[in-house]
């Protein structure tokens, strides 16, 4: 197998208690290299859990997640499965970019100053050449005239393509995204999009949590259906659109389509 056919992500009957209750049930995805997979499915099925879980903000309770081909936080040995020390998850999570809904940028600090953060605390790239790459990519995300801008005083749709290029700066061979745009004001929404549909262009491996069902269908390699803890259909978006095979995927697609 060669590098190329690693998934970029594998679950395996993925479960996850909270305070002993099964909220994912036995998860089963897996999302190619370069795939954009869209997520979707009621609330509280469980898909802000998922995402979690894969880049190990969550840890699981049974079953196996791999990132690029390696178990996500744990180290096997035999049949025994050892969690990683903190500095060895935080490495690998570093290689996953992750949006959330709510834009969750450093109020004290610009737009610029927010995107070079991570790479000088973390990955201790200079402050020089994390400049650079942080102008670079602000005008990716459109907004290199902003670069000195607060959060308070950008769009919420401007303060999230900035969380974008901020997750963008570690280099990330996996951008997670959950509800990006359900924060915000309707007429703000197609500029993330915008931003989300360039990076699917360029290759980058995406899940996406979304109620945009235009941007799955249009972007999205594939679509999930999650319902109850379980990812109980997946095909992609023509067939999931036009086809749903289950009856909880029907009634889903009826109210939101
Ligand atoms: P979704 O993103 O699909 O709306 P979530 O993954 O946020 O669903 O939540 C799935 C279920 O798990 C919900 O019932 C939620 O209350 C529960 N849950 C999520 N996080 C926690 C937590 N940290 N502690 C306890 N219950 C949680
Ligand atoms: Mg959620």
């Amino acid at each position: 197998m060669s590098e190329h056919d690693t998934p970029a992500v594998a679950a395996y009957q993925v479960v996850k208690r909270f305070h002993g209750q099964e909220i994912l049930k036995g998860v089963d995805l897996q999302i190619r290299q370069g795939e954009v997979a869209c997520l979707i499915g009621p609330s509280g099925s469980g898909k802000s859990t998922f995402l979690r879980c894969i880049n190990h903000l969550e840890k699981i309770d049974g079953g196996a997640l791999y990132v690029g081909g390696e178990l996500m936080g744990y180290r096997r040995v035999g049949d025994k499965l050892y969690e990683l020390k903190e500095a060895e998850i935080a490495r690998k999570r570093a290689g996953i970019g992750m949006v959330f809904q709510r834009f969750n940028l450093f109020g004290h600090m610009t737009a610029l100053e927010n995107v070079i953060e991570a790479p000088m605390r973390v990955r201790k790239v200079p402050r020089g050449e994390a400049l650079d790459q942080g102008k670079i990519l602000l005008e990716r995300v459109g907004l290199s005239h902003r670069l000195n801008a607060y959060p308070s005083q950008l769009s919420g749709g401007q303060q999230q393509r900035v969380a974008i290029a901020r997750a963008l700066a570690m280099k990330p061979t996996l951008m997670l995204f959950d509800e990006p745009t359900s924060a915000l004001d309707p007429e703000l929404v197609g500029e993330v999009l915008d931003v989300m549909r360039g990076l699917a262009e360029e290759g980058m491996t995406m899940v996406v949590v979304t109620h945009e069902m235009a941007f799955a269908r249009e972007v999205g390699d594939c679509v999930a259906f999650m319902d109850n803890g379980a990812i109980i259909e997946k095909s992609p978006p023509a067939e999931m659109f036009q086809r749903p095979q289950h009856p909880r995927t029907r009634a889903f697609l009826a109210k939101h389509l």
